[in-house]
């Protein structure tokens, strides 16, 4: 059995000027030298540069992964020593929370608040998969006469994992926790946009003693790498999260060598409250469910629907809320709403309300640009609320990935579970109700991957996470998720006393 070296890894600032990203466990400039800024979407300024992968990169890295895993290094570690550096991992994380946090926050233009969940959880997920592995295994099977099978748990083999920009290290920490957890090699491609925390994340799984090309990071475009990534014949296993169109055009591709393939997709997630529920929960549930992380957010529940007899009551108390969400310096503990992550989105979200008003609907709140004092040359959106929506309008199909939510009344259960289930995403859905019996039937009926029932939050360590439809398929952030970072392998022997002649020649 292979051991795995401790190995020396610099130390350096969590928070610098510029970042190199890591092939094969050193710290690389990239083939071509070229470098990109990043910029805090909360004031525009840039935070640092970052070395910029190339395909010739996107190469290097899938052949130190592809070597790492076909030396075995990493994958013939037992689980449990592999366990054992992930919950290193999970504990330098701990030990530099504050630092993550702050650069999580800067990169991204997120609230400190939201920030701090996130890292939190991106630990969890560490010390989640760190028990999980030791008791992921295989099956003894009933065969017949003096048969025997068994199966094993294998590491399914070199994965690359491209992520978006609206949880980067949280995303990371869901893909790389389970692939490192299975004993997997990975080429990582963290959003352009926000490259810092992955590339962190990277480095700290080296000073945990993760083996040289176990753990790859490639900050390069994703038309350029992504794509390189997404075809390339070494490559077993792809995980994506991100929009729709790109992971069905990555289906695609993925394709041609039959990779496995996840696909964490877009939404656009419906929040039902009956007039049984508790109106003050479903309030404060419903503001939490859209504007958290600005709106940002694949399970963000941007179609709010309301029992027409407690409409009027709802709406007055939940208007009054969102217009006392603060926006503000991120990195204050009283901001509610961070930044938008670029100008292009910015654009996109207003671009959609401007829809919805050309068709005929009403904005309640909000509505336009913020414009947040201190942070004038920031991307900043007011909280916005559209009423007077009918259900074929874009701002009610599509996902604007911002702090944009359309409301509509319905009459009863029936109608507010075929609204539910009228897009062709399925991803969250929330529902509001003291009655259990009525939670059950709803949730049943519900074609999304997660039900909140008098909760907002989708997303604990052991939870599945995961579309229907086309938010995609597979699910991160659970046991199920290590049966997607392994192949079931069968072990037939025979063990009768006459030696075995089918021919009988
Ligand atoms: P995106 O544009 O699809 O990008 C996601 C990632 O894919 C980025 O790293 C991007 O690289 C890369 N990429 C772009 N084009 C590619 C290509 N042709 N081949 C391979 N990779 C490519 O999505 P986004 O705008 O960053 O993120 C927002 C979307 O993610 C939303 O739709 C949201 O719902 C979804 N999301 C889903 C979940 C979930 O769990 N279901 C979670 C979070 C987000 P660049 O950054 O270099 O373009
Ligand atoms: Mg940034």
């Amino acid at each position: 059995m292979a051991t795995v070296k401790e190995q020396k890894f610099e130390v350096l600032p969590i928070k610098r000027d510029h970042y190199s990203f890591i092939i094969n466990g050193e710290r690389v400039e990239g083939v071509a030298g070229e470098t990109f800024s990043t910029y805090n979407p909360a004031n525009g300024e840039v935070i640092a540069t970052v070395a910029r992968a190339t395909v010739e990169d996107a190469e290097l890295a899938v052949r130190a992964a592809r070597e790492s895993f076909d030396k075995g290094k990493w994958r013939r570690t037992a689980a449990g020593k592999r366990a054992r550096i992930l919950n290193k991992i999970a504990g330098i994380m701990r030990s530099r929370f504050q630092e993550l946090v702050e650069l999580e926050v800067l990169d991204s233009g997120k609230s400190i608040s939201a920030a701090q969940g996130q890292v939190m959880q991106a630990i969890e997920d560490f010390e989640f998969y760190a028990s999980a592995i030791v008791s992921h295994r295989g099956s003894v099977n009933p065969m017949p006469g003096a048969f025997f099978n068994y199966t094993q748990k294998e590491p399914v083999g070199v994965c690359a994992q491209i992520i978006p920009w609206n949880y980067p290290l949280m995303m990371a920490a869901w893909k790389v926790a389970p692939a490192l957890a299975a004993g997997c090699s990975i080429v990582l491609k963290p959003a352009s946009l926000t490259p810092l925390t992955a590339i962190v994340l990277t480095e700290i799984c080296h000073e945990a003693g993760v083996p040289a090309g176990v753990v790859n990071i490639v900050p390069g475009a994703g038309a350029a790498v992504g794509n390189y990534l997404v075809e390339h014949d070494l490559v077993d296993k792809v995980a994506f999260t991100g929009s729709t169109p790109i992971g069905k055009n990555i289906m695609a591709r993925a394709s041609t060598t039959l990779k496995r393939v996840t696909l964490e997709l877009g939404g656009k997630s419906p929040n039902l409250v009956f007039e049984d529920a508790d109106l003050d929960a479903a309030v404060n549930g419903a503001l939490f469910g859209i504007f958290y992380n600005t709106g940002q957010s694949c399970e963000a529940r941007s179609r709010l629907y309301i029992q027409e007899s407690i409409y009027d009551a709802f709406m007055e108390k939940f208007i009054a809320k969102t217009k006392q969400l603060q926006l503000g310096n991120p990195l204050d503990q009283k901001t509610h709403v961070g930044a938008i992550i670029s100008k292009e989105q910015l654009d996109t979200i207003d671009t959609y309300v401007q829809s919805a008003v050309e068709a005929g609907a009403t904005v309640v709140t909000g509505g336009k640009k913020a414009v947040v004092p201190g942070y004038e040359n920031g991307y900043w959106y007011e909280p916005t609320i559209i009423t007077d929506v009918t259900h074929d309008m874009k701002v009610v199909q599509e996902e604007i990935f911002g702090p944009v939510v359309v409301v509509m009344p319905f009459k009863g259960e029936k109608e507010a579970i075929q609204l539910a289930n009228d897009t062709i995403y399925g991803l969250g859905s929330s529902v509001w109700t003291k009655d259990h019996a009525r939670a059950t039937r709803v949730a049943n009926e519900i074609r999304a991957g997660i039900v909140m029932i008098n909760s907002p939050f989708s997303a604990f360590p052991g939870t599945p996470f995961g579309g229907y439809k086309q938010s995609g398929f597979g699910r991160e952030l659970s046991i199920e998720t290590l049966d997607l970072y392994t192949e079931t392998k069968s072990v037939l022997s025979y063990y009768g006393p006459k030696p075995l002649n089918p021919f009988g020649l």
